[in-house]
């Protein structure tokens, strides 16, 4: 095959049931259709058969990938993208920023697809062409930050492992601790990078994250699981090729001229997104407080949610992924009186995490009071809440699990036993009370170990919920699960008219995503708008594999990127487009299909939190609004069909008919599902 730009035309294909590694080589015409990443790990997914209910989504059968696109490498804000079917037997797409993206291309391949399941635990080495399963026995029960510093030690290229390279002086006393004995010449530098999962994703906890950096997370829809299932620890990466582009200096320019518009992100760069956390609460009364019983803080002295008071009291470094000049990644120190807090490294506290970890579970809140009560504490206080958060959010990026399901999980729990839904001896004995920080350790360790209740819970909060309903009978449990798609709600309500219409969630290609674009366009009601935001935001984020904080910058760049990388020169911007629309017309089909769906409307798009409709907002500036004026079938029996019809689907059950399946030119490729569904 002719030498490509851009990408590197290879896919490495692991099986881990026989020990062999295949080289997949897509045509160029397939990486025009669907450019990288999302889009084309689900044309793998489908063409492998992957979409058939028969496959087990935790057998051997399923297909693990990790993802990336074009730009990938030399281009801003790189990201990886893990694609599978997830253990909720729905398409699981997750991305992470981080630097392991890059250093994939730079070993020379666009994608890593791991199929099988080992006899015992094991790891993927690459450097550069050679890939090895090996052993994982010595890191196996580790937290996902332990093993990843010591599996960088262990996969080197030659030239780390040159004499005259080492430089153990480079080492803090802490690695060097683990280097092997000098002489040896290996594990100085640790300049691989590691996606690993830890003991949730070896548990197999249905929302076990893939993790990467210690605090980077593709985090949704339980990819770790499905490597756990797999017996395979981590995929660890050294690459020496550099990154094949077309036209260099053109993409250099158009490289250059995103980072500059990059920095002048003064908030993001200066606090990453916790500083949005302070408008979702005061203004758009869109933060969860109590399973989002809450959506506002009516004190403004809450400060340990603005970003400056977290960076004065926590950040210790800045971290960025390849070629983005935000940085938005702040490792944090924890300080704290409580000993179960104190010391430990963690992540900065996001948006999600303020939200989902934070004000979810009743922290940030001082003795007895509510977020209609005034504010007794003092900043000591609420440093002591935010060492609260931080903890919480190590304790799941550590164990690799998702803290946007695991808050709701936990909050939902807290809520049945704040109305005496359920019992303690439900909860094996552990008091689940609203900023119990000690009660949440204690059952995260249980869902992570699979123990006792712990077992249940480890399937995620809407099957949680649908447990408790039927061993307890009480039917109305249900209606404290905040799931959209059995998955779920993140950190932005529906109710509030700030924040999102539900329609965005309901329609999103991956259950109940906050970043699936088009906003704008489902706030005014104009669906065609919102579609081509979703459709960019997926080709051009998702797809192409860059973050998707980036998409503003990107704007306009996205076809020029592509042409500058990969010599397309008669690429566009509707092309780039056209890639979002697949991949939309192709999870639909998948999830349908996968879950045998006859009645996609009831069985699927109905599986909303009623809390949308049934419980206006009880505070804030926006109190007493909710979701489509608590008539939900404005939304099911209006706004949806009307969106569908836009999509070129059918308005009864939303599936791609095969006229918009033929423009999309992917006929040959879903059309046959399609059939068995229309
Ligand atoms: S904005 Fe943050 S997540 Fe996005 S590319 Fe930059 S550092 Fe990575």
């Amino acid at each position: 095959m002719a030498e490509l730009k851009g990408m590197t035309g290879k896919i490495a294909r692991v099986d881990l049931t026989s020990g062999t590694v295949k080289v997949i080589e897509p045509e160029e015409a397939i990486y025009k259709k669907f450019l990288g990443g999302s889009a084309l790990g689900l044309y793998f997914l489908i063409k492998e058969g992957i979409a058939d209910p028969k496959v087990d989504p935790l057998g051997p059968d399923n297909m693990f990938q990790v993802m990336i696109g074009p730009i990938t490498g030399a281009g801003p804000n790189s990201r990886s993208v893990t694609i599978t079917k997830s253990a909720y037997n729905f398409i699981s797409i997750a991305t992470s920023g981080g630097q392991a993206s890059a250093e994939l291309k730079y070993a020379g391949w666009d994608g890593i697809q791991v199929v099988g399941k080992a006899a015992k635990p094991v790891y993927i080495a690459i450097v550069d062409d050679k890939i090895e399963i090996r052993d994982a026995a010595h890191v196996w029960g580790m937290g996902a930050e332990e093993a990843e510093m010591i599996l960088k030690g262990e996969v080197n290229s030659e030239v780390e492992t040159r004499e005259g390279m080492l430089r153990a002086a480079d080492l803090t006393p802490e690695w060097g601790a683990l280097r092997p004995p000098k002489g040896l010449g290996t594990g100085q530098k640790r300049l691989a990078q590691v996606w690993v999962i830890g003991p949730g994703g070896e548990n197999q906890v249905w929302y076990a994250s893939v993790m990467t950096e210690a605090g980077r997370a593709h985090g949704r829809y339980g990819p770790g699981a499905i490597m756990g299932s797999k017996n395979l620890k981590a995929i660890v990466v050294r690459g020496t090729k550099g990154h094949p582009l077309a036209d260099k200096k053109r993409f250099l320019e158009l490289a250059d001229a995103i980072q500059m518009d990059e920095l002048t992100n003064y908030s993001r760069k200066k606090y990453g997104t916790s500083s949005a956390g302070t408008r979702s609460a005061y203004v758009e009364d869109a933060y969860p407080i109590r399973n989002w019983q809450w959506g506002s803080w009516s004190d403004p002295n809450v400060k340990a949610m603005a970003g400056p008071f977290m960076d004065a009291t926590s950040y210790i470094r800045k971290q960025s992924c390849p070629g983005c000049t935000s940085n938005c990644l702040f490792p944090v120190q924890i300080t704290s009186e409580d000993p179960l807090l104190d010391g430990h490294a963690s992540d900065m506290p996001d948006w999600e995490a303020m939200g989902m970890v934070g004000g979810n579970l009743g922290y940030f809140e001082m003795p007895g009071t509510t977020p209609e009560d005034p504010f007794t504490g003092t900043h000591i206080d609420q440093a002591e809440n935010l060492a609260k958060l931080q903890y919480t959010t190590y304790i799941h990026d550590d164990a690799g699990i998702d803290f946007i399901e695991g808050g709701n999980l936990l909050a939902l729990l807290m809520e049945l036993r704040q109305r005496n839904l359920i019992t303690v001896d439900d909860l094996d004995g552990i008091d689940l009370k609203w900023g119990d920080v000690h009660a949440v350790d204690a059952m995260v360790k249980k869902i992570v170990n699979r123990d006792g209740i712990g077992d249940v819970l480890a399937t995620g909060t809407y099957n949680t919920a649908k447990h408790f309903a039927e061993v307890k009978g009480k039917p109305e449990i249900l209606k404290y699960s905040m799931t959209f798609h059995r998955y779920g709600q993140p950190a932005h309500d529906v109710r509030s008219p700030a924040d999102k219409n539900a329609l965005e969630y309901v329609t999103v290609s991956r259950p109940c995503e906050h970043t699936g674009g088009g906003g704008a366009g489902f706030k005014k009601g104009d669906w065609a708008a919102a579609i081509a935001g979703q459709n960019n935001k997926s080709a051009g984020s998702d797809s192409l594999s860059v973050c998707s904080f980036s998409a503003g910058n990107y704007a306009g760049k996205v076809a020029d990127m592509l042409k500058a990388a990969t010599g397309w020169t008669d690429f566009t911007e509707e092309d780039v487009v056209k890639v979002g629309a697949r991949q939309y017309a192709m999870s639909r089909l998948f999830d349908i299909h996968t879950q045998q769906l006859t009645d996609p409307l009831e069985q699927w798009d109905k599986l909303y939190p009623p809390r949308w409709f049934n419980d206006p907002l009880p505070n804030g500036n926006n109190k007493g609004a909710i979701a489509y004026e608590g008539d939900p079938d404005k939304l099911f029996t209006e706004a949806l069909p009307a969106y569908w019809k836009e999509r070129g689907w059918t308005e009864d059950k939303g599936i791609p008919t095969l006229e918009t399946l033929k423009d999309l030119e992917i006929d040959d490729i879903v059309g046959d599902i399609a059939k068995q569904h229309l």
